[in-house]
């Protein structure tokens, strides 16, 4: 059993993608290539974002908006202590200073009392918002709660195909950054990321920053900037794997939906279908036996991971940033109980039954 089973979408794709490959060696554009701003365009339209501009990874994606929101050296942004450490890496790479924020119980989200609190104490310029696991956070009773000047961040790396109220994420805010890390809901076959916006001047700034901070006249830069491209062959990949993106959420729902029906009565399951819909990167369950579940489904020949074992509050290279004043209790429970069990589109009802019955004999 996989975890994420990345061959059964390779078999369903093979002879699109080693068409799209072979089609890139033909043409040699391998920085830049035609198929680029094709995938950036068809991105654009999946998503409803004015403009997509891809780079490098999901975490250069976070410095590159971060520069182009104008964030520098001091400022303050806040970031939940519970997610994966480049969202906050991202900010404290350009000099700027991550508060860390409590997340919410219900969602493992960004908690909006917590992040409030979070910026009047630190004066911060905006927030990071994280959808983890594919939910996307309260982008709308975060505005609500913020000073108009603060501005939110979505950080979508997990979240691509999800939605709120019917609205694509990429489209929530004016800024989010997203990551093709191959194990993401929409992944590529190495590194990549991107910048959705509805900003033209945003998307200005990072089609510059993204090439050494070019202007019009190519060896008149304008910016301090980065090498940080999508490589031509990934964004070919990435084209193929958008057709079958859709299709592919339409099955996470299933999915989850089983997961949900199955496990329920046992464990804390994540919450189903709403106003929500989760690009389900991850099903995560909670339970205060985490530790005794993992090994017996080990034992059963069923792959499970914990993410994420230690809150960015309390690892050696963040905690000596500040954390708000509500502090980060959640999130460290989180640490304790979260144990993320096989998610991806062509898990087997059988396998999920077999995941359920390992579950319910670890905890009876
Ligand atoms: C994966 C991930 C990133 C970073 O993406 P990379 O492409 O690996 O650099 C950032 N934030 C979150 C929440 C992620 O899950």
């Amino acid at each position: 059993m996989e975890f994420i089973d990345l061959q059964a979408q390779r078999r369903r794709l093979q002879p699109e993608i080693d068409k799209a490959i072979s089609e890139v060696l033909e043409h040699g554009h391998f920085i830049m290539g035609p198929e680029v701003a094709a995938f950036e365009q068809e991105l654009a339209t999946y998503t409803a974002a004015e403009h997509v501009v891809s780079c490098a990874n999901g975490t250069d994606a976070l410095v590159l908006a971060l520069r182009a929101l104008g964030v520098t050296g001091g400022d303050r942004v806040v970031v939940p202590s519970f997610t994966f450490a480049a969202t906050a890496e991202a900010v404290a790479l350009i000099g700027a200073v991550p508060v860390f924020a409590d997340v919410s119980a219900d969602t493992y989200n960004a908690d909006v009392e917590s992040v409030a609190a979070a910026v009047e104490a630190h004066r911060a310029v905006g927030v990071i918002p994280v959808d983890l696991f594919g939910v996307p956070a309260p982008y709308d009773r975060l505005r609500a709660a913020l000073p108009d000047e603060v501005f939110l961040l979505a950080d979508a790396a997990q979240s691509i195909g999800g939605m709120l109220d019917g609205r694509p994420v990429g489209s929530l805010v004016d800024v989010t950054t997203t990551s093709f890390f191959p194990a993401k809901p929409l992944g590529c076959y190495g590194d990549g990321g991107a910048v959705l916006t509805q900003r033209d001047d945003v998307a200005e700034e990072i089609r510059s920053l993204r090439v050494h901070g070019k202007g019009s006249h190519k060896y008149d830069n304008e910016r301090i900037g980065t090498n940080s491209r999508l490589d031509t062959l990934q964004a070919a990949i990435l084209r193929c794997k958008l057709t079958i993106l859709e299709d592919e959420m339409q099955r996470r729902q299933v999915v989850a939906a089983r997961y949900a029906t199955l496990l329920g009565d046992v464990v804390a399951v994540p919450s189903g279908p709403g106003a929500v819909r989760s690009a389900w990167a991850q099903y995560t369950v909670r339970s205060d036996r985490r530790d005794l579940l993992s090994g017996r489904l080990k034992d059963a020949g069923i792959p499970t991971a914990v993410y994420y074992p230690m809150p960015l509050h309390r690892q050696t290279a963040y905690r000596d940033f500040p954390v708000g004043p509500t502090g980060c209790a959640m999130s460290e429970s989180l640490s304790a109980e979260v144990l993320s069990l096989p998610m991806h589109p062509y898990l087997g009802e059988d396998e999920q039954q077999q995941i359920a019955d390992a579950v319910l004999a670890a905890l009876a």
